[in-house]
């Protein structure tokens, strides 16, 4: 393994707005490159130009740095600045509030990124996404992690502080309920038990935290027992939800050596893969329809038997009002189920999204504005999207997000089948 300090230029991504995967804002890598290996990783493709992915990782010694310059460019202080320039102490509660209300909201900073884990093994040497969590506790802001590694476990100290200031989010990817066949296909990271583990004791410790199941492997982990597995396990450690998701081949780089693995230890699928990705789409789309089963589908179905959440939770983010919130998760629902689950055009999704990006970005008390019927004013809406909104914040959910899940179960029981290309008119 080759380990090379480097200099990043820059460390923050561009602003991810209303983001109904991870719900966050900004995210980093702390490395380029990663050692865990997974055989599937969309991080070897071409695509994101890393040479060696694998075997070279380049270490951001200047990524906490950065950081600070980053986050203070974007108009943000941290605590012990306050404490030395203002003397932040002596500030009563009024004070202390009409300066937290002039800095800009809050965001919540992926700690993990496309091309790399956070906590892989370089960062026992490094110490580089410890770091960098220091600053974010220093600017009290949320954080989302992703990760495939236990090691996350050694700072759970300072996740617990940055849960205290504002929140800390941790979801373990976990594909394989089998730690034989997860090694196959991610060699380096932590087994699959030990992440499991790791998230009961992050959720003791009264942080957030679920599982991604993504990618799952066709032909291989798309099997109900792999699934209610997993879906289970995530369950019994108290996680708060389970996401599944397919899998991605890039033609190139990445889809060569997944099959040359696929080849080596699982022959027999061989020929299945390949007629599945045959296609060499830009973006690794599969053939939908060679699928041997919708995992989102059948994910929700597994869900729906052992009493888990499908989706990802959005958390509230400090100084955000509860009915903003609940307004926001559940028109991120809409869009997720819109997107994966019926490939619905962005024409459909698009006002559902730009009224959470609205929200996102700053409006005031949903609940305030509806009692004093202004809320279309303030998010200027047409009046289904009005309704769409007052319903949520009456009811928690809304007629839209029940029609897409009702139509959902009814793909689970005609076993997948279903037309996916639904008309929008459908769901409104
Ligand atoms: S942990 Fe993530 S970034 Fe690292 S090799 Fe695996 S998929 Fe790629």
């Amino acid at each position: 393994m080759r380990y090379e300090c480097v200099k990043a230029k820059s460390l923050l991504s561009k602003p991810h707005v209303a983001d109904s995967w991870f719900h966050m804002n900004r995210s980093l890598n702390a490395y380029r490159g990663c050692e865990h290996g997974c055989v599937y990783c969309d991080g070897n493709s071409e695509y994101y130009h890393v040479d060696n992915f694998y075997s070279h990782v380049r270490v951001k010694e200047n990524a906490a740095t950065l950081l600070r310059k980053e986050l203070k460019k974007l108009g943000f202080t941290s605590k012990s600045e306050l404490e030395t320039e203002t003397l932040w102490s002596f500030l009563d509660d009024e004070d202390a509030k009409r300066i937290a209300e002039k800095v800009p909201r809050k965001l919540v900073i992926g700690a993990c990124g496309g091309v790399s884990d956070g906590f892989q093994q370089a960062e026992r040497e490094y110490k580089i996404t410890y770091r960098i969590l220091e600053v974010l506790l220093d600017f009290g802001m949320p954080v989302f992690i992703l990760t495939k590694s236990n090691l996350v476990l050694e700072y759970i100290d300072l996740l617990k502080e940055i849960h205290e200031r504002s929140f800390a989010n941790v979801v373990f990817t976990i594909t394989c309920a089998d730690d034989e066949v997860q090694k196959v296909f991610e060699p380096n990271a932590s087994s699959s038990s030990e992440r499991f583990a790791a998230l009961k004791e992050i959720r003791k410790a009264g942080l957030f935290g679920g599982v991604m199941a993504t990618p799952i492997i066709p032909t291989i982990g798309d099997k109900v027992d792999n699934m209610t597995k997993l879906a289970k396990a995530t369950k019994s450690a108290n996680g708060e939800f389970i996401q599944f998701g397919g899998m991605t081949l890039k033609p190139g780089r990445q889809k060569e050596y997944f099959m040359r693995v696929i080849k080596r230890r699982y022959p027999e699928n061989y020929d299945a893969l390949v007629r599945i990705y045959e296609n060499n789409n830009t973006y690794g789309q599969p053939i939908w329809k060679r699928l041997p089963a919708n995992v989102m589908v059948l994910g929700r179905h597994v869900c729906q038997q052992v009493g888990l959440r499908d989706r990802s939770v959005r958390h509230k983010i400090p100084h955000e009002y509860d009915s903003n919130n609940k307004v926001l998760g559940v028109l991120l629902d809409i869009i997720f189920r819109m997107n994966m689950f019926f490939g619905l055009p962005r024409s459909v999704t698009k006002p559902y999204w730009e009224v959470a990006a609205k929200i996102e970005r700053g409006v005031e008390d949903l609940s305030k504005l509806q009692s004093e019927g202004q809320i279309d004013q303030h998010l200027i809406i047409d009046s289904s999207m009005k309704v769409t909104v007052e319903e949520i914040l009456e009811k928690g959910t809304c007629k839209v997000l029940q029609n897409l899940e009702a139509r959902i179960d009814r793909m689970v029981d005609t076993e997948l089948d279903a037309d996916i290309s639904a008309s929008p008119d459908e769901f409104v």
